[in-house]
């Protein structure tokens, strides 16, 4: 209460006009108290004159000290300062009378016929009677004023108190709102126009309270829609300023969505198409279409102008990276295996025309072409076969039949398959089990398991020297927490150059496109194998051998 501005100028101003009043009112008693202490100081002397007036009157007729004795003694009796004074200057004085001085109460009476006075009696206290009441008067006064002015502060305070306290608690009120606190209510007891204004305040806060709830409900809800869409939402006013961004936008144009909010959308997203078609959004008031490359990505832009309030414009993008790179691939995939079915049909095709054209009885030469016809046609049988394994993989028609597949048992059958072209090369082939662990089980599907070996002992086979040692080792291990096997194919081949790793499980990618081929190589045998080891939630991945030569390491989940 007492830091309270409104209470000090109150309390301040009604003490104010309180004591005035209090100073006015004294003063006006104070005049009025005076003169009656003179009319009664006046009343007494007069009496006194009157009863000293026979005697004086004895006196002046006769002034003798018999008369002069009964005037003394009169005098004393009333206590009274007395001088009589005749016409032929003489003169009786008791006591001492103040001839000059005027604030003296006196009192004159003529002496002998009014006609023809004889004297005069002039009469006065002989103390100073007035200043004695008025000082009786004054310490009464002193005594109450001081008692007055506390009654005063009291009851101003009481009052004004009273009146305060409701307007600092709807202060209060108010500002617990003004920072949020809705559910804040003013404790006002007062049955007056304040206490009214507590009951109307309160009512609105509550209110207040109840639609800022709907408006942070409906609020979140947006939110939650928004923020759960794949499609990035960016929208603007129409000076193209970000009034809101959902987090998928933030992602694809990598951005934090609660820090551009108020800033221009080209400081936001540096793209000036972009920034082109919202303007000519907004300003035609029609949907545009477009599409923005951002990094490495492709994204499908619609921008739709919003009319009425805000205006502006909502940009909805979609990312169609991934669209995009499928309908290469399958472009790509077209195209490569047209490619790769032309060759081996040209040959056949010519082989068949030369055949036809006479060389069927050219017994030297016939069986070349015949032959020709027929690796050609091992050629496309192979592509078709390995086409279709994929095709295969992909659609994910054929279910994997997954089960515990024992891990030695598959790398003998499988070393037991390439046994006789192993020997061809004289190459060395070798299955290396881990020490001291007799049975290690992998989850895949058998058929597709024994898929991912061959293709890869095949390559190792392949890309080997005459007289090299192709490897197959497993040993299980831990990746991230999970059990997991890794088994490794290692070769002493020429290896492949650290730039070309990555894309070697490519479809159709070859390092070497001649040597592939003449090897008979489809260019499909590895991602073959990447796409089965990935469907068995496994890897795949290739490095060098220090000593020369690739390895491929394939992890699969333990069983
Ligand atoms: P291909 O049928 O041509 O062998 P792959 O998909 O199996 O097709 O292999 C793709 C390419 O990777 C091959 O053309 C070859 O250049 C390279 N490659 C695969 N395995 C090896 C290896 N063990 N040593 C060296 N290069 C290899």
């Amino acid at each position: 209460m007492l830091r309270s501005r409104l209470f000090w100028k109150l309390f301040l101003g009604f003490t104010l006009v309180n004591l005035l009043t209090g100073a006015a009112l004294v003063a006006a008693t104070w005049g009025w108290q005076r003169e009656g202490a003179r009319q009664l100081v006046e009343r007494e002397v007069a009496t006194m004159a009157a009863f000293l007036t026979p005697a004086a009157t004895a006196w002046a007729e006769n002034p003798s000290p018999e008369t002069e004795e009964a005037v003394r003694s009169q005098a004393a009796k009333v206590g009274a300062a007395i001088r009589v004074r005749l016409s032929d200057e003489k003169q009786l004085a008791i006591g001492k009378t103040s001839t000059g001085r005027s604030d003296r109460i006196q009192e004159r009476v003529n002496l002998g016929p009014v006609t023809k006075p004889i004297g005069e009696l002039i009469v006065e206290r002989p103390d100073d009677r007035l200043g004695e009441v008025l000082a009786r008067l004054a310490t009464r006064y002193a005594f109450f004023f001081p008692f007055i002015v506390l009654v005063t502060l009291g009851a101003g305070y009481a009052v004004i108190a009273h009146l305060v306290s409701p307007v600092q608690a709807l202060h209060k009120a108010a500002i617990a709102m003004a920072s949020g606190a809705y559910r804040q209510r003013a404790f006002v007891t007062n049955r007056d126009e304040l206490g009214a204004l507590a009951g109307s305040f309160n009512k609105m806060s509550e209110e207040l309270g109840q639609r800022l709830s709907q408006l942070q409900e409906s609020d979140r809800r947006q939110a939650t829609v928004l923020g759960g869409m794949i499609e990035g939402v960016v929208a603007v006013d129409d000076r193209q300023r970000v009034l809101f961004a959902n987090d998928a936008a933030g992602r694809l144009f990598d951005f934090d969505p609660h820090q551009v909010v108020n800033r221009p959308l080209l400081e936001v997203v540096r793209s000036h198409p972009l920034h082109l078609a919202v303007k000519s959004a907004i300003a035609s008031r029609a949907p545009q279409r477009l599409e923005v490359e951002w990094d490495d990505r492709v994204l499908s832009v619609q921008v739709t102008p919003l009319i009425g309030e805000p205006a502006g414009a909502v940009i909805v993008l979609h990312d169609t990276t991934d669209l995009r790179r499928l309908e290469n691939l399958r472009r790509d995939f077209v195209a490569n295996v047209s490619h790769e079915l032309k060759t081996p049909l040209s040959t056949i095709k010519a082989n068949a025309e030369t055949l036809l054209l006479g060389a069927v009885d050219d017994k030297e030469n016939r069986m070349r072409f015949i032959e020709g016809i027929g690796v050609q046609s091992e050629r496309l049988e192979a592509l078709i076969q390995d086409m279709l394994t994929l095709a295969r993989i992909e659609s994910a028609q054929q279910p994997f039949d997954i089960a515990k597949v024992n891990l030695e048992k598959a790398v003998e059958s499988c070393l037991h398959d390439f046994k006789d072209r192993a020997e061809m090369k004289q190459i060395d082939l070798r299955a290396v089990p881990p020490l001291g662990i007799d049975k290690v089980l992998v989850r895949a599907d058998r058929n597709g398991f024994r898929v991912i070996l061959s293709n890869l002992v095949d390559n190792a086979v392949k890309y080997s020297p005459d007289g090299g040692a192709v490897t197959v080792s497993w040993a299980p291990m831990t990746v991230n927490g999970s059990p997991m096997v890794r088994i490794e194919v290692a070769d002493t081949g020429g290896g492949i150059p650290e730039e070309k790793q990555a894309r070697v499980f490519e479809r159709f990618y070859r390092v070497d496109e001649a040597r592939s081929r003449d090897r008979g190589g489809t260019g499909l045998g590895l991602s073959i194998v990447k796409h089965l080891t990935q469907s068995f939630g496994g890897d795949v991945a290739v490095a060098n051998r220090a000593e020369g030569g690739a390895v491929f390491t394939v992890t699969l989940p333990a069983a």
